[in-house]
């Protein structure tokens, strides 16, 4: 099996038995009839049907050479022109069903662990089995079509501190015990976002740099996350069971998750480094994992863009706010913001080269930009609907509601200039769940983080990015004058 539909991914969510805590209580088997991650199950599975889709078959996948089967498209390694394009028709198509609101479609780490097998020989650098070992979790997660989450940040106790300076040496995850078969991990990470996902892959910090006292923390492995003794302590559920209320939280909650490693057992062929901090300080950029991950995020975020246009030109039209110039400004950002990302995610694809790899990998110049510049555009997108929204937000009847006998009121008195009531009303109950829901919340703090601490990524970009020239032309022209 090459390509999974929805029903085979949700039948393999429930056969897991993976520990995960919610609400002070462990789920039980059939995780996909829980409130809490019945929506986002079925939101998965349907991500899962596209890839059997006759009528989109074709641009989903592709058929691998290694295997010979029909394989997902984000499993792709791009090595010819209209490659990159066939991955971004692909993930765009993915990101679109949730407008770009689930950060965890597969495509995100398939997209990443393209990258880390393709390198595996950075990997053997640092012992041979790991570049085997990597090859190897490759195919095995492309030929059975898995999803992963990942974790990669330490816990938040004491950040003016190294792992290896806290408290307790354990807090953060490391390295307990090396054993002939494996090594034992202990402690934890935060986050993992998407718990429902058949592995979990661990591995360093993109931006946050070990040191030599590191050494114990310095890894990188994959699990299925039904191992024993890993944990996932997820956070407060923001899924709604009625879609008219929540129209996005019903579907799309994707949850966050801690994760506990108590005392796991990482058996040795799925080890791709081990107590490394120089190869681990390294691993995204010589990968070049960090670009195609980037790629594949700023494709969303235009999806997610195009929704906010739509909503926001929706709300204007619908409630006769138009012609007001301030209006037009701000929604003119909006468009600027769309064009931007995709002009970033073109101009990335048409100056791409084959890496060191053999990977033809977008130019991360623009790329960089992009992850940099989204997470500083978004908070202004979502105030936007709440500065053109305003009362309308607060003026939101329920599901219950419309069905109860105050129903002709509401027919009467929520009317718009362009829409009968219902209308309306799910069109305000949308733009509340994105902009001032808790779902709309986590929402911004996912752009704002999820990809790394923005303060650090932009110094990772002012330290990476070639200054020299410019600072050469100002020479010039010092001297000039
Ligand atoms: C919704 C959501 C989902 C996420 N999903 C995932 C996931 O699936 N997998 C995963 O691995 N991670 C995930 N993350 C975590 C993400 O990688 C981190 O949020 C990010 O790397 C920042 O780290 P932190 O949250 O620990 O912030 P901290 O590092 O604790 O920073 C807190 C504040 O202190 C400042 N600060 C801290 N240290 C420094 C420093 N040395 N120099 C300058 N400023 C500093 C920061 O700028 C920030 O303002 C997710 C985060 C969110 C919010």
């Amino acid at each position: 099996m090459a390509v999974r539909s929805g029903s085979e991914y949700l039948r393999d969510l429930d056969r897991t038995k993976r520990e995960i805590w919610i609400g002070g209580r462990r789920v039980g088997q059939r995780i996909t009839d829980h409130p809490a991650f019945s929506g986002i199950a079925k939101s998965m599975a349907a991500l899962y049907d596209m890839q059997t889709d006759p009528g989109i078959a074709e641009e989903m996948t592709f058929i691998s050479p290694e295997s010979g089967e029909r394989t997902g498209m984000s499993f792709l390694r791009p090595r010819r022109k209209g490659d990159l394009e066939r991955r971004r028709r692909m993930i765009k198509r993915w990101a679109d069903y949730s407008s770009g609101f689930l950060g965890r479609t597969p495509d995100y780490l398939n997209s990443d662990i393209m990258a880390m097998a393709s390198a595996w020989k950075f990997f053997a650098q640092g012992g041979r089995e790991y570049g085997e070992n990597i090859k190897a979790f490759f195919a095995h997660v492309r030929d059975n079509d898995l999803l992963m989450t990942h974790t990669l940040i330490n816990p938040q106790a004491n950040r003016s501190l190294p792992a290896s300076s806290q408290d307790d040496p354990f807090l953060a995850a490391r390295i307990v015990e090396k054993r002939r078969d494996g090594v034992v991990v202990r402690g934890a990470r935060m986050l993992a976002t998407f718990p429902m996902a058949d592995e979990i892959i661990v591995f360093p910090s993109t931006v946050i740099k070990s040191g030599k006292e590191d050494m114990p923390y310095a890894m990188a492995f994959a699990l299925p996350v039904g191992t024993k003794g890993l944990k996932f302590l997820c956070r407060e559920s923001l899924s709604h069971p009625s879609r008219f209320d929540h129209p996005m939280s019903h579907s799309f909650d994707e949850q966050d998750a801690v994760v506990i490693f108590d005392d796991v057992l990482v058996p040795k062929e799925r080890i791709f480094l081990l107590e490394d901090p120089e190869r681990a300080n390294a691993l995204h950029e010589a990968t070049d994992a960090v670009v195609h991950m980037s790629h594949q995020v700023a494709v969303r975020d235009s999806s997610k863009t195009e929704f906010f246009l739509g909503l926001l030109s929706s709300i204007a039209e619908t409630i006769g706010i138009e012609q007001f110039q301030h209006v037009q400004e701000k929604i003119a950002k909006v468009i600027m913001v769309l064009e931007t990302m995709r002009s970033l995610v073109i101009a990335s694809e048409s100056e791409a080269r084959l890496n060191r790899w053999g990977v033809l990998t977008p130019e991360f110049r623009y790329l960089n930009v992009a992850r940099n510049i989204y997470p500083r555009l978004y908070p202004s997108i979502r105030e936007t609907v709440q500065q053109l929204g305003a009362s309308g937000l607060m003026s939101l009847p329920t599901e219950g509601d419309m069905q109860s006998d105050v129903r002709d009121y509401i027919d009467r008195y929520y009317v718009a200039r362009n829409a009968g009531a219902e209308e309306r009303i799910r069109l305000f109950r949308l733009a509340w769940d994105v902009a001032g829901s808790s779902f709309g919340s986590r929402q911004e703090l996912y752009e704002r983080f999820f990809f790394g601490d923005p303060v650090r990524m932009a110094g990772a970009l002012y330290n990476w990015y070639d200054k020299e020239p410019y600072k050469q032309r100002i020479r010039e022209m010092l001297h000039e004058w």
